[in-house]
Order: C-alpha cells, then sequence, then structure tokens
C-alpha cells in the first residue's frame, strides 16, 4: 500500500488553524516522514475539491491520510469525494488526522503518529 497525505488547509483562513504554518509543514512532511507522496487542496469538502478527489484518488493499492478539521466532521464532510472515487471510507484506505487547534509541530506530530499507526 502507498501511503499518500491530503492536507486540507480550510482556505488558510480557518481560525482553528491559525498557528499552522501549512508551508512549513508541508516541507516538514516531506522532508521528514516516509510516504510516498502529498497534496494540500484549500477545501477538499467542497465540489472543487470533490472533482480533484474524483479524478485523483486511486481506486486501490493507496491509503489516504486525510489531514483536516476533526474526524467525525471528515467523515461526513469527504464522504461524498470518497464516494465519487470509488474509495472507501474505512480503515483500510481512510485514516483522518486532525490538525485543528494545533500548531506547525502539533501538527506534524499527528501526521507523523498516523504514518506510524498504518506501520506500512
Ligand atoms: S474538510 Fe474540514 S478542514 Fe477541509 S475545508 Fe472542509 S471543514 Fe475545512
Amino acid at each position: 500500500m502507498k501511503k499518500a497525505i491530503l492536507v486540507c488547509t480550510c482556505s488558510f483562513a480557518c481560525p482553528s488553524m491559525k498557528d499552522l504554518n501549512f508551508a512549513e509543514l508541508a516541507e516538514r512532511v516531506r522532508l521528514e516522514l516516509p510516504h510516498d507522496y502529498m497534496l494540500l487542496h484549500p477545501r477538499l469538502c467542497e465540489a472543487n475539491g470533490e472533482a480533484m478527489m474524483e479524478d485523483l484518488l486511486k481506486k486501490d493499492g493507496v491509503v489516504y491520510i486525510t489531514a483536516a478539521c476533526k474526524p467525525e466532521k471528515q467523515a461526513k464532510l469527504l464522504r461524498d469525494g470518497f464516494q465519487k472515487a470509488g474509495v472507501p471510507m474505512d480503515n483500510l484506505r481512510f485514516k483522518p488526522v486532525s490538525i485543528q487547534f494545533k500548531n506547525t509541530e502539533q501538527a506534524f506530530e499527528e501526521i507523523k503518529k498516523a504514518l506510524e499507526e498504518l506501520g506500512r
């Protein structure tokens, strides 16, 4: 299984992510954490994000670590995007990570932990 990280930046304007420097986070993840590739999008839960997911998410062979709002919120908000892509939101393919109310270091650690938990 490849490991892909989808970072949702919530339009770079969500007050709950005000302590996050997305540019720094992305570069640290790229350089320091073992994964296959990463994608940042400003709003995965809206039509443009869903269209991107439909086109780019792979039906097989990839587990998606989604760094965004709370996991339970992601389960609802990202459902249509995953559905359109034909990717089941089960624990083999979908690993949500909350980066809300985190600073850059804390968000980095959450993504690192998710990758370690996948351990494959
Ligand atoms: S999925 Fe969550 S983090 Fe992303 S834009 Fe929607 S509400 Fe914001």
